[in-house]
């Protein structure tokens, strides 16, 4: 038109009277985005496909958070994106920079250390940063307060299949507390001190929140290990480094939100791992949850398939294809759960498991 400059160009965005919308039944979730203002592209294009492949029914709201403010632009176009309501989060800055109790010093030689060892995200602060707050922090941003369920997304990540049912459903109905797609190796380098740290915070398990007999802790321990399977020849301990990939997750906040949740994870803080050594929120999350739950509250979404750089899930039922609509390919050289780099037959051979304490 000839005049459509708007003073105030949010002025219709994420206040609008979203009422008049029809959906089938929701849980009380949102979808959530840890994101920086400049991937708004990749941003806009995981929203996308979400939205096309799940969240088109169901208009579930989209909460963004930042360490930064998002910018003006950022906001009207994820809001012009969203099918639901949006809302935008600053991170504070306790919950984002690294502890008093980190010495800089050591930090600073560590950090070194990790260049000169190729460590992957080894010369950055800011991945540490986020590693930390994805493990410790999300969940207590007051936009989530009054939220039971999220799912993570991350920009540049893809949908290939429509999905056959809400998973935010499948987890209050099924009393599940977490639900993944895909769970790989982590790389070993990342994490010397985690699992000696692990086993300490077992050993100090007062309150007795932990429950061997009853959790996923199988899952994640051998006896002997399997080169095949992974990259686990020089081994400090019997962790076998499965974890669940955490670029995509369905989970409950008031599992992470728990007392039991935060006491293990104040006790890998104070260990100073997330920044001597590098620390990723995957291996966190799925010992915390693997230790503390019960085998039945892990749930994995065999039928959502999901693509993060480099890899991909694809149901392998035809039937299956066609009826999600989906444009994956299952043979194709991507699709993890026919790599060896996949933990997914240790999940389906480990239901249960011992567990096993390192020696010495
Ligand atoms: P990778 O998947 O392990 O390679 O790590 P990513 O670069 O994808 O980062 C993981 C998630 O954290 C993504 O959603 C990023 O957008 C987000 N993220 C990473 N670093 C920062 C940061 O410094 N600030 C903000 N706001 N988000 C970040
Ligand atoms: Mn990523």
């Amino acid at each position: 038109g000839a005049n459509t400059y708007d003073p105030d160009p949010l002025s219709h965005l994420h206040k609008g009277n979203f009422s008049g919308l029809t959906h089938p039944p929701r849980e009380n979730a949102t979808i959530l985005m840890l994101v920086r203002n400049e991937e708004i592209e990749g941003a806009l294009e995981s929203m996308r496909s979400l939205e096309d492949r799940f969240n088109r029914d169901y208009h579930y709201d989209w909460t963004f958070l930042n360490d930064v403010p998002f910018t003006t632009e950022f906001k009207i176009a994820t809001s012009a994106m969203a099918s639901g309501k949006t809302q935008y989060g600053l991170i504070p800055v306790d919950d984002w920079n690294r502890p008093d109790w980190i010495n800089d010093d050591k930090f600073t030689q560590c950090m070194k250390k990790m260049v000169e060892d190729n460590v992957i995200y080894g010369e950055s602060i800011s991945y540490r940063n986020m590693c930390r707050f994805n493990s410790g922090f999300f969940f207590r941003q007051e936009l989530l307060k009054n939220y039971d369920y999220y799912f993570r997304v991350e920009p540049n990540v893809d949908y290939y299949c429509d999905f056959p049912y809400d998973p935010f459903k499948v987890l209050r109905e099924r009393k599940a507390k977490y639900g993944f797609v895909i769970s790989l190796y982590e790389y070993e380098n990342t994490i010397p001190t985690l699992w000696d740290t692990v086993e300490d915070y077992i050993k100090e398990d007062n309150a007795k929140d932990v429950h061997m007999d009853e959790n996923h802790i199988g899952f994640l321990t051998d006896k002997e290990k399997i080169g095949r399977y992974g990259p686990v020849t020089e081994s400090h301990s019997n962790y076998n480094l499965c974890h669940f990939w955490s670029n995509f997750e369905v989970g409950d906040l008031n599992f992470f939100r728990s007392d039991r949740y935060i006491k293990f994870f104040n006790h890998l803080d104070q260990e100073g791992g997330f920044y001597y050594e590098r620390w990723g929120d995957a291996p966190v999350h799925s010992i915390g949850l693997s230790l503390l739950l019960k085998q039945e509250e892990i749930i994995h979404f065999d039928e959502i398939s999901y693509y993060h750089p480099p890899f991909n899930t694809c149901p392998t039922g035809n039937y299956a294809r066609l009826d999600q609509r989906c444009s994956c390919d299952p043979d194709s050289e991507f699709n993890i759960d026919i790599l060896v780099h996949s933990c997914l037959m240790r999940w389906w051979k480990n239901g249960s498991g011992k567990y096993f304490m390192k020696e010495g």
